[in-house]
């Protein structure tokens, strides 16, 4: 492959960041035979998790989405059954539900792209008028920031409702002071290639909850009973994390912290390059003290800002670097025609207006400064 000096390879958003570390835990993994989903990494990784997010159980398991999917079905949620989730997110977090034949509901969000605790507040109320089985709230940590957890507990609590927490994006985050991943009745985390960390494809079910944790772990590997030959009382699912991609996260994780700093001081570097244009923010808020800083996204406001979100985009692609608007609100989307919901028009104007910047941990400064420069072409024009 050929590389123009001008302008290098492509930057992606977030590519996975992996090394020598991780080819010699995944290469000590094969050598151990433990090639099957279980074995000696998949433990040890679940308990680092665990240990790292302070709560009693981690299940690995083949993806997030698994994750979402297997607490929804060990809850018995269903048919008949309506769940709150936030419609600014990726589709995985709606699927989930809807792979159980529950309907999602969707609730808005506030400025910081989060599930707004008032239009949560005005869902369950609308959906206990209505006489409506609301057993689970589906919030989610966008971008790696964190709902705000007092407030949507609060509401849960409240309307008799477990709280599953998508963490996919958080992993690294804190919420005063406590890690995602520890919230609610349970937590879902991934570890998909463009993730915080990655096991190439994976995810993680968090809880303190142990019927759960070894429900979940049982439904994961077809729900095989605890006898000699294959016994199944119950409908399972092969959704176990692989023993040689545990061996992978284990790597990651050593590496978590650097690659947290990484992703925080590129954060720093956009704030500083946005923060004397009108009408520009960086979705999330001015407080990202506690955020994991997975992907930074600006919102820009073309009534009072001298260029659009668009055109930053362009500018950047002209140097091959990869930007993305944010997610597309779920309520927007086609397949979700005929759902419903409290919105607001919020998320709407973000994704109108949002644009999301490479801030992967493998970036180079080298590569960063390219970014700046196209960015200061626009900004400064
Ligand atoms: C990535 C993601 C998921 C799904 O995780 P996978 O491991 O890719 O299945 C779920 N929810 C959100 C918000 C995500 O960003």
């Amino acid at each position: 492959m050929t590389v123009d000096v001008e302008t290098g390879s492509r930057i992606l958003l977030s590519p996975p960041d992996v090394g020598e570390l991780e080819q010699e835990y995944v290469m000590r993994a094969m050598r151990s035979g433990w090639v099957a989903p279980a074995g000696p990494d998949l433990d040890a990784f679940e308990a680092d998790v665990a240990d790292r997010v302070a709560v009693a159980h981690a299940v690995g398991l083949a993806s997030g989405t698994a994750a979402l999917h297997l607490a929804l079905v060990s809850w018995g949620v269903g048919l008949g059954d309506v769940v709150p989730v936030s419609t600014f997110t990726f589709a995985a977090t709606v699927n989930a539900i809807r792979y159980v034949g529950a309907e999602p509901f969707f609730v808005d969000c506030d400025e910081t792209g989060n599930m707004s605790p008032e239009l949560l507040q005005r869902a369950v109320d609308q959906l206990r008028a209505a006489g409506r089985s609301v057993p689970a709230i589906v919030p989610v940590d966008m971008l790696g920031k964190c709902v705000d957890y007092a407030a949507i507990g609060e509401i849960a609590t409240g309307a008799g409702a477990r709280l599953l927490c998508d963490a996919a994006e958080s992993f690294g985050a804190t919420y005063r002071g406590r890690a995602a991943g520890s919230f609610g009745d349970a937590s879902v985390v991934s570890f998909n290639g463009n993730k915080m960390m990655t096991t190439s494809g994976g995810g993680m079910l968090l809880t303190d909850d142990a019927a759960l944790a070894q429900h979940v772990r049982k439904l994961s590997t077809q729900a095989r009973e605890p006898v000699p030959h294959y016994e199944h009382t119950e409908i399972g699912y092969n959704y176990r994390l692989s023993n040689i991609l545990a061996a992978l996260g284990r790597a990651q994780l050593v590496r978590l912290d650097d690659m947290l700093k990484r992703r925080r001081a590129w954060r720093e570097r956009y704030r500083a390059l946005f923060a004397d244009q009108p009408g520009v923010s960086i979705l999330g808020g001015a407080d990202d003290a506690g955020d994991n800083c997975w992907l930074t996204a600006i919102v820009v406001d073309p009534a009072v800002s001298a260029w659009s979100a668009d055109e930053l985009s362009a500018a950047l692609d002209r140097v091959n670097v990869e930007t993305r608007p944010v997610w597309k609100p779920m309520h927007l989307q086609p397949v979700s025609k005929g759902l419903h919901g409290v919105l607001d028009g919020t998320s709407e104007r973000i994704f109108e207006r949002g644009l999301t910047l490479p801030a992967g941990s493998v970036l180079s400064d080298g590569e960063f400064k390219r970014i700046e420069r196209a960015i200061l072409g626009v900004t400064a024009a």
